[in-house]
């Protein structure tokens, strides 16, 4: 029997929702782009700061870092959170230009509602984007140069530009590149593992430093142990030291008053005995991740041996790495080997009391970042890092102009690639270029400027180098020492066009019953 032609056929479960077509393509474009409208006002020195408040906590991080920003907010569309990625994927690879990366996925998808309202078709648009990126990157291979020291430090500064940092930027501009230099290689690789980023509140920003070796926020816990020690034999212990099954529990039963004293006799001569073998390999320091039983603390002060407890995870490793020392998890297991070398010593800053270790065979660092509150200490911390990363890549990567510059270089170049293709991927190639022009675009607008006056002077500039100043005029970027590694750039707009081809090759959201969002799978059902 033939079933009726006309009688719809389910095949969704009931409750699914479902937005097929042009809608649906719009929805996702529109989300994708109020993205980037929320992280937009932040591009450039004169972008703003935003205040992020918790719900439940009402903790606040006040930030101008793209990745921070969408990273905090309770983000639910799906086209929104592929967004998100962008600033991931940019912030994973290349530590700075989340907001370019982000502000340029939205142009994109901006520039390509205009061509579907032409009704071009989106597969076209997608082949222009794709074709386009081909050309920017190659375009962008041909351009850039090899940093100085010098550079190096303008990297870093470019980098925190627009932060709260931006104030003792030449200070930390130059503890970046000391610390990266301090820690490169024979062979020229940068191990960053081997910089440690303190972040302490009080004092100013400008009061920032470095420290050759591994800083630990920890003080010694006897005042009779040396506070300083030169080529100490050190040890790590990774377990406590203290005696754990002697905790009298409620079924010991006391007959006798003398067996409490024999008992915390027995006690004492054990932790007294842990004491002597960890002296008897010649240990002068002991760095215990875990706790030390104040007995043993006594002892180890009477031998003359300096002990900290409690040293977190990384900096145990870091301690490792410096100074050669293993592990070790019993005190009768201690040999020779596994023993470390350095120089131990008491520092403090501001309030802070804390042991610098430094070694002569390794070199790690510790930047010790300062801020006046918790706020503005973290802010600078997340700027640092960037700084630190950005600065590293530069250190293997060729640089280039920032300020929108490259980006109003490779549009005047796809415009004229455009012209050439003829076609409707042409219209495609132009639109990338006019997307690319949304980063000075946006710089301009932030520094309160006519947009529009900006675009049409850079139209008009030639070279690679001219982008949008401080103030808003059109200057040579690389003469104002604005410059960053061209990784940045090639990533953003990598990521970005692969984004942005993804949100437009989608006609059809399909939402499962119970998705939160406009079609984010309930993933909850399957956690535990
Ligand atoms: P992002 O998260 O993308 O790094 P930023 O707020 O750090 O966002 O802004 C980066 C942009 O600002 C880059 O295009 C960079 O070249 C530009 N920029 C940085 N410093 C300056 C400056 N002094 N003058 C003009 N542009 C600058
Ligand atoms: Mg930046």
């Amino acid at each position: 029997m033939m079933g009726n032609p006309n009688q719809p056929i389910f095949i969704l479960k009931e409750g699914t929702e479902r937005v097929k077509g042009r809608p649906a393509m719009s929805a996702n474009i529109n989300a994708a782009k109020a993205t980037a409208e929320a992280v937009r006002t932040t591009l450039g020195p004169l972008g703003m700061d935003k205040m992020l408040v918790q719900g439940n906590t009402g903790e606040t991080t006040i930030t101008n870092d793209g990745a921070t920003i969408l990273r905090e907010i309770d983000i639910e569309h799906p086209a929104a959170r592929l967004i998100i990625e962008v600033s991931k994927n940019q912030e994973e690879s290349c530590f700075d230009g989340t907001t370019s990366a982000v502000v340029l996925t939205g142009a994109l998808l901006e520039k390509s509602e205009d061509l579907l309202a032409q009704q071009i078709h989106p597969t076209v648009i997608c082949r222009g984007f794709r074709k386009a990126e081909k050309l920017a990157q190659e375009e962008l291979d041909k351009i850039g140069w090899d940093c100085s020291l010098e550079d190096l430090r303008r990297v870093a500064g470019t980098a925190l530009t627009g932060k709260s940092a931006e104030s003792a930027s030449d200070t930390l501009s130059s503890i970046c590149v000391d610390a990266i230099s301090a820690v490169k290689d024979k062979d020229g690789t940068i191990n960053t593992d081997n910089i440690k980023v303190l972040n302490f509140e009080g004092g100013t920003s400008l009061e920032s430093s470095l420290e050759l070796g591994v800083l630990i926020e920890k003080e010694k816990l006897h005042s009779e142990m040396p506070p300083s020690v030169n080529d100490a034999s050190i040890l790590l212990m990774n377990k406590a030291l203290e005696i754990k099954d002697t905790k009298f529990d409620a079924q010991l039963s006391i007959t006798d008053p003398s067996q409490i004293n024999d008992f915390l006799a027995q006690e004492e001569a054990a932790l007294k005995d842990m004491a002597a073998s960890i002296g008897l390999h010649g240990v002068n320091v002991v760095f215990c991740q875990k706790e030390i039983d104040d007995l043993c603390i006594h002892y180890l002060a009477k031998l003359g041996i300096t002990a900290y407890k409690r040293i977190k995870q990384s900096d145990m490793d870091a301690l490792a790495r410096l100074t050669g020392a293993k592990f070790v998890s019993k005190v009768d297991e201690i040999t020779d080997e596994e023993l470390g070398l350095g120089h131990v010593s008491a520092v403090e800053f501001g309030e802070h009391h804390c042991t610098l270790v430094r070694s002569d065979s390794a070199t790690s660092v510790t930047v010790c970042l300062r801020g006046a509150t918790s706020h503005s200490s973290m802010e600078v911390e997340r700027a640092f890092d960037d700084a630190l990363g950005v600065t590293s890549i530069a250190f293997s990567n060729k640089v280039i102009a920032g300020g929108g510059a490259v980006h109003s270089h490779l549009a005047r170049h796809l415009r004229k690639e455009s012209i050439k293709d003829g076609s409707r991927v042409g219209m495609a190639i132009e639109a990338f270029a006019s997307a690319l022009e949304s980063i000075p675009r946006t710089l301009a607008e932030n520094a309160g400027l006519d947009p529009v006056d900006t675009l049409i002077a850079l139209r008009k500039a030639e070279g690679t180098t001219h982008g949008v100043g401080v103030d808003g005029e059109i200057i040579d970027m690389v003469e104002e020492g604005v410059i960053e590694p061209r990784k940045v750039v090639s990533n953003a707009i990598g990521c970005a066009t692969e984004s942005a081809i993804m949100i437009l090759r989608i006609d059809d959201v399909i939402s499962m019953k119970g998705a939160k969002g406009a079609g984010m799978p309930d993933m909850s059902g399957m956690m535990g």
